[in-house]
Formats: C-alpha cells, structure tokens, sequence
C-alpha cells in the first residue's frame, strides 16, 4: 500500500509553535540565580507534583506530572520554585500577540502552544518556514524565551515536528516525508493517543505508525470508536482537521477561585452552586443547550475533564455530571484554589460530525499524556487572581 496524502490538505500550511520547558524558562529568564540548575516547578512538599522541570532537571529524569518525592531522589540538588500562572499567562498573551501578525487562525492547545493556519498569512514572508523562523526571532527577542516551531501541511504532523528538533529547533514536515516520518513511530507518541489507549494498542499487536497503518478502517472503528478515523488518517499523515480559532468560545462557563484552598469533598458541592447557577441562567437567558460538560480544576496547575451526552444536558445532568467529573480528584494532592463548569457543544445542529466527535476524543486523551510540559493544562488559559469566593463569569457564543 502506497499512502498518499489528500491533495488538500498536502496545500494547507501549518504551523505548531510549542514554548520551551515554558514554565522553568520564565522562571530561569527571571531569575539569574536559577539558570543552568536544575529547577522544577511545582511543590516540593511531601505531596507536591513537578508542573514543569528544566531540561537540566530532565537530563535526571525528573519530568512534568512527576511526583515531587520521586524528582527529588532521582536529582538531589534539584531546586523548586512555585509557580507564578500570572505571568505565564501574561507571557502567553505576549506570544499569542506575535503570532497573531501573521495569521487570525490561531488555535492555542494550552498557554505554551498553539496551532496556526498561514495557507493564506496576513505578512507573507514566501513561505510558511520563513513564518515560522520570524515568530521564533521574535519569541526570543519580545519575551527573551525560545520556543520551537513544527511546519507541515497538517496539525497531526505539524505537531511531531516542533517536537523533533526541541529546544529551540525548527523542523519541517514535507508532504512527501508525511507518511514516512510516522512509520517508526510509537503509537504512545502520536498526539491524541494517551497511556491508556496506546496500552490497548500494544496488546492488539500495534506498537508503532507502521503497524497502525496496517489496520482497516473497520477495525479502527471497531476498537478505538470516533477516533479510528482520524487513527486511520494520521497512520498514513492524514489530518483534515482544521485549526478552530473559535473552539473554545462556543461555551457557557464560569468559575470560582477561593480565598482558602478548598481540601474535602463535601465543600465542593456548596462551592458550585453559585456557579452552576450562573451557567443554567446564562444558558436559559440566551436560549442555549449543550452537550458537553466540563470542569475546570486547579491547584497548582490547571485539569480539565469533560464529558459529552447523547441530548441537551438539562440543570440536574449539568450538575450531576459536573460533580460525576470531579469526585474522582479528591482528595487532591494540594488544596483546590479555582473550580469551573463550562457547557458547550451548544445548540448542536446537523454540523456536528464525526470529526468534531474524533476531535474531542482526542482532546480528552491529551490531558493524560505526558507532555512536554503543562501537564493537563486548561486549553483555554487560566485565570488567576485569587480573590475571596469571587466567581468569573463568561459566556461566549459563535
Ligand atoms: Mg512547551
């Protein structure tokens, strides 16, 4: 079998621009004494987790999501700082205005990273490498951080590219390379497939791009459901997926940060009924329905869960759900500091298909994967002012 990309999307120009050991770099940028150490970011209690490790921690092993008792055992001089998501965020904005010059079709994954579309950019600069090359200057210059950059003619791709040459590297994707770069790879490394399912794979006998490429259709289907197409498609470096500057907005949400971390389940209850009550007023007075729930979390770092139903979620399954959602994070490693609900696939017409479904599936995996950094982080970015029991509140609609 001779795979050959669509000739679509082989047109579109992709760009995935992915921040540096984002977190440890701002802290190392601003702070001289923390460069060149190895440095985690996180808490460093007895129960604290690594949100982000330097590459100087990372050559010992220690990485995102680990423990802090395990990081410390495998680097003994590791030093911890805790983390500032206010200037993240503010760092973020910075970067998301520098690519904003070049293209409106932004699609941020997290506060680190975000997709871009310049089939057709606001600065043409003859290419989408020469783009690429221009953000990454001027990352480096405007924030004094350096991020890496993947080029390809689609997320899928775009996305192992920014991984190949980091830190700091820019790397190219060809349509010809396409189906070949994903050959030799492990499935657990494709973007959408998390642990659990890549375990799921390796018992089937799929350990990497070639062995999934071997698959039909019908037995991706079979085993992974909505996401055997887009299995199907990235095996061979198919990705239709488009980069969606409005995803995350077609949502009802609002959230609340407390004054005094929140430590039992019992609280949670209690702590949400104003926000559930926003939610179901906003959806009522704007005349919305959704089907999709999801919950916001954070102590240190921000998790999101979600979960979608077959109709409109009415007030009882939007709470239901919610707390169905959050009960297994209790008890939390550290006290919660912000809890939010958010309502969307609003007003689900005849649009939805099976490729926003597979789309979804595969947002969902990406919070189990061990990333490059920002474990679990909100895609949306985090809001952070901690004030007492203030709840935000947010509605946005396409
Ligand atoms: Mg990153």
């Amino acid at each position: 079998m001779t795979p050959v990309p669509d000739p679509a999307s082989a047109q579109r120009r992709i760009i995935h621009v992915d921040m540096d050991a984002f977190y440890a770099s701002v802290e190392q940028r601003d702070d001289p004494a923390l460069r060149g150490v190895p440095l985690a970011v996180g808490g460093s209690r007895e129960r604290g987790v690594v949100a982000a490790a330097s590459y100087e921690a990372r050559r010992f092993g220690v990485h995102s999501a680990m423990p802090a008792v395990t990081a410390r055992r495998r680097c003994p001089d590791l030093v911890f700082v805790r983390p500032r998501f206010d200037v993240y965020k503010a760092v973020s904005q910075q970067v998301h205005a520098i690519l904003a010059r070049y293209t409106p079709l932004i699609q941020p994954l997290s506060l680190d990273e975000a997709y871009l579309d310049v089939t057709a950019p606001l600065l043409d600069r003859g290419s989408a490498t020469a783009i690429a090359a221009e953000i990454r200057a001027a990352i480096r210059a405007e924030t004094g951080l350096t991020a890496s950059a993947g080029v390809s003619y689609n997320k899928f791709l775009a996305k192992l590219a920014s991984n190949h040459r980091k830190p700091d590297g820019l790397f190219v994707i060809t349509p010809r390379m396409g189906p070949g770069f994903v050959e030799g790879l492990p499935v657990g490394r494709f973007h959408g497939i998390g642990p659990k399912t890549a375990a799921r794979m390796n018992a089937l006998g799929i350990h990497t791009g070639l062995d999934l490429r071997a698959q039909s259709r019908a037995f991706l289907t079979e085993h992974f459901g909505k996401a055997g197409d887009y299995l199907y498609g990235v095996a061979r470096g198919v990705d239709e997926r488009p980069v969606k500057a409005d995803r995350v907005r077609k949502s009802v949400g609002a959230e609340t940060t407390f004054a005094r971390d929140l430590l039992r389940w019992e609280e949670v209850a209690p702590a949400l009924a104003p926000v559930f009550a926003q939610v179901w007023q906003a959806c009522t007075r704007g005349g919305h329905t959704g089907r999709t729930v999801t919950v916001k979390y954070a102590d240190f770092q921000q998790v999101t869960r979600s979960r979608s139903g077959t109709a409109p979620a009415t007030q009882t399954a939007l709470e239901q759900t919610s707390l169905d959602l959050l009960r297994p994070l209790f008890p939390p490693r550290l006290g919660v500091r912000l809890l939010g609900v958010t309502l969307s696939s609003l007003d689900a017409g005849p649009d939805r298909d099976a490729g926003q479904l597979a789309c979804r599936v595969f947002r969902e995996e990406h919070h189990d994967d061990d990333d490059e950094d920002q474990h679990g982080t909100d895609r949306e970015g985090p809001r952070h002012r901690r004030c007492p029991h203030l709840t935000r509140f947010r509605i946005a609609t396409p």
